[in-house]
């Protein structure tokens, strides 16, 4: 294999597959990319003999947008592909809070750089991810995100009830978080150029008083940065969240109630809602990071993905590990496809949410990157973007290895999400910078 360029600049001659910005198409199959000093695509489209003499012919690879993952948790990949089928609040009990009360400086040190060479590996150049409650440890995992070069919005969970931190005093739980959270905001909120991004990260409705959900969001505003949380995921959280705010209209009142709703709030789940509820988070402009491996995996439900896109809601996709099984984006689109086909069968379906293989692209990279503001920036192959890219062998996505891969640019898409292949991703640049996939 013809060694890949590990630094801006360089040219690269490949297929190129990307969803646009005006909702159209790229498919070059034999492309010309170009990648200037400061990581930038300088050039997208047809390969010509007079293009680029010092170009690296890395066919038949297809250069694809990186794929952007809204929703993670760091400290819970150990347990990935563990506890199937249990209901949300027990598994968290069992499977995750152990883990999360273990994530000290130490562990993250450890694990950050393993687990950001996992995303890489798997197609995800930017990743939205919960830290554990832990503030140093936050800390360890933004120094590995700086150091490793993948794209990042982090945030320490924020609880003040229900929570596994057995030291702090409960009256003091509120501030110490909101003040850690603070300083790891002014610390990291738009570092490393710009490639950083603070989340403030209030666990969900179950797990944070009133006081915290309004006393973060304000925060969240205050830095321009985001604000994540859970929304909807489980029945049995869902009637919890009733017992516990019984003067909300419903689960996502919640949240509106204290003022957190907006263009930077990204909510998981969101897959049992009202229609007030749908109409209320399109009109409030909140992103929802649709997390359909760990909605099967769990039995929590299934989201009407189609009529939430005929409401105009701004939806990406989340691996959700390790209630998702998988960090690949590529896994969680079968995911979702098979959701939407159990949908159809079961009369519940809807056209809107049957999407073609390569709409399924769009929403794990393009619609990935508006959810986050970032769309000018990255998500998909365009002039003046910066080179987010990975490279993706598809004869690994073959049945038989004897065979040509498909040409059609759907049925190349369709083999990534039905047949992903742990090598088939074979780089991914963040800003034209060559990732650690090891
Ligand atoms: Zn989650």
């Amino acid at each position: 294999m013809t060694t890949l360029p590990a630094a801006p600049p360089f040219a690269l001659r490949a297929r190129l597959l990307s969803p646009l910005a005006d909702g159209g198409l790229l498919d070059e199959r034999d492309g010309l990319l170009e990648v200037d000093a400061s990581g930038r695509m300088v050039g997208v489209g047809p390969w010509s003999d007079a293009a680029s003499a010092s170009a690296v012919d890395v066919r038949p690879l297809v250069l694809m947008p990186g794929m952007v993952d809204l929703h993670a948790h760091l400290p819970q990949i150990p347990n990935a592909g563990l506890g199937s089928g249990l209901d949300l609040l027990t598994w968290l009990d069992r499977y995750i809070f152990p883990l999360e009360r273990a994530y000290d400086r130490s562990v993250a040190e450890r694990q950050a750089p393993a687990a950001f060479r996992a995303f890489a590996a798997a197609g995800t150049t930017t990743v939205v991810a919960y830290a554990a409650l832990w503030p140093d440890s936050t800390d360890a995992a933004f120094a590995a995100a700086e150091e490793h070069g993948i794209r990042a919005v982090i945030g320490k969970v924020m609880m003040d009830r229900l929570t596994y931190d057995g030291d702090i005093e409960p009256g003091e739980i509120l501030e110490t978080s909101l003040r850690q959270s603070d300083a790891l905001a002014s610390r990291w909120h738009g570092a490393a150029d710009g490639r950083l991004h603070y989340a403030f990260t209030p666990r969900f409705a179950v797990s944070c008083t009133e006081e915290m959900l309004r006393e973060s969001a304000l925060l969240a505003a205050h830095h321009g940065a985001y604000w994540q949380t859970h929304l909807s995921e489980d029945a049995g959280e869902v009637s919890e969240v009733r017992r516990l705010f019984p003067e909300a209209r419903d689960y996502l009142d919640v949240y509106d109630r204290v003022g957190a709703l907006g263009t930077r709030s990204i909510l998981a789940h969101a897959i049992h809602l009202s229609e007030r509820e749908v109409a209320r988070l399109v009109e409030s402009g909140s992103r929802v990071a649709h997390c359909p491996g760990s909605n099967l995996f769990l039995s929590s439900g299934m989201m009407p993905l189609g009529a939430y896109r005929a409401a105009g809601m701004s939806v990406g996709l989340g691996s959700d590990v390790a209630a998702g099984p998988e960090v690949s984006i590529f896994s969680v689109m079968r995911a979702g496809a098979v959701t939407q086909r159990v949908l159809e069968l079961t009369g519940k379906g809807d056209s809107a949410g049957m999407l073609r293989p390569l709409d399924w692209i769009r929403l794990g990279s393009l619609d990935g990157a508006r959810v986050l503001g970032l769309d000018a920036d990255i998500g998909s192959l365009e002039v003046g973007k910066e080179a987010d890219v990975i490279a993706i062998d598809p004869r690994f996505t073959n049945p038989l290895p004897t065979d040509d891969p498909p040409s059609a640019a759907d049925d190349v898409a369709s083999r990534l999400i039905f047949r992903p292949h742990p090598n088939m991703v074979r780089a991914a640049w963040v800003r034209g910078r060559l990732l650690d996939r090891g």
